[in-house]
């Protein structure tokens, strides 16, 4: 599959889309309009990757509504060099998105079919995450925190304690957290023991589970 003109066509319209939903940061925005998210998905769906919709991406996985990713993407003020860990690799889109926000990727992903394809597929597009962990993103990545911030892109039945350890003060975790539907959650470490907790909207994602390996 390539990246044509008719594609970036395609993006800038769901760039637009998503900033009429409340997307207003320009730098996630160009994120949007830059990354050929139809690369992401199986060629039978490339001509529906530019709709604002979740897809399957195998093992029961899904890719990320593109405003979820923005939304998540523009919570977690990402700046460049930042250290940021993400849990559910997934399709790897939305670690392209923080990658080009500049953000040092750490991503974790526990389905070890999606791990390989996904890791395969980031070193032929160039892509480069500080590292690709196949593993439980419950227990977060002690060797490498602290972070400036923290994304889960599963929905999480409650608050994994270690993932708020793991933040830098002044860092962010953005995690949506209930059963069959999620708020969206952003927690900021104000000091070592205070968190300010904010929600957001519902949001669905597929669930976070816990490791089987
Ligand atoms: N960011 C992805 C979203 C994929 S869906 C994208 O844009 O495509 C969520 C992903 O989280 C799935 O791939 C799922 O396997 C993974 N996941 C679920 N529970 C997990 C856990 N405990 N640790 C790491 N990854 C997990």
């Amino acid at each position: 599959m390539k990246d044509t003109l008719k594609h970036k066509g395609m993006r800038n319209k769901l760039a637009n889309i998503l900033a009429d939903k409340g997307i207003v940061s320009t730098k996630v925005l160009e994120a949007i309009k830059t990354i050929p998210r139809h690369l992401f998905l199986d060629s039978s769906f490339e001509d529906h990757a530019y709709q604002d919709k979740a897809f399957p991406i195998g093992a029961e996985q899904t890719i990320s509504q593109p405003f979820t990713v923005a939304f998540q993407s523009e919570l977690l003020e990402v700046e460049p060099d930042h250290k940021v860990l993400e849990i559910g690799t997934g399709s790897g889109y939305q670690t392209a998105v923080l990658l080009h926000l500049r953000a040092k990727v750490y991503t974790i992903e526990r389905q070890q079919e999606l791990f390989k394809k996904t890791s395969r597929f980031f070193t032929k597009m160039g892509y480069r995450p500080k590292k690709t962990i196949f593993g439980d993103g419950y227990k977060g990545l002690p060797t490498e925190a602290p972070f400036d911030s923290i994304i889960v892109t599963a929905g999480a039945p409650f608050v994994p304690n270690p993932l708020l350890a793991q933040l830098k003060i002044g860092g962010k975790l953005v995690i949506p957290v209930g059963l069959d539907e999620q708020i969206m959650t952003l927690f900021t470490r104000t000091s070592e023991k205070e968190f300010e907790k904010k929600e957001f909207g519902s949001f669905r994602f597929v669930p976070m589970l816990e490791d089987k390996n």
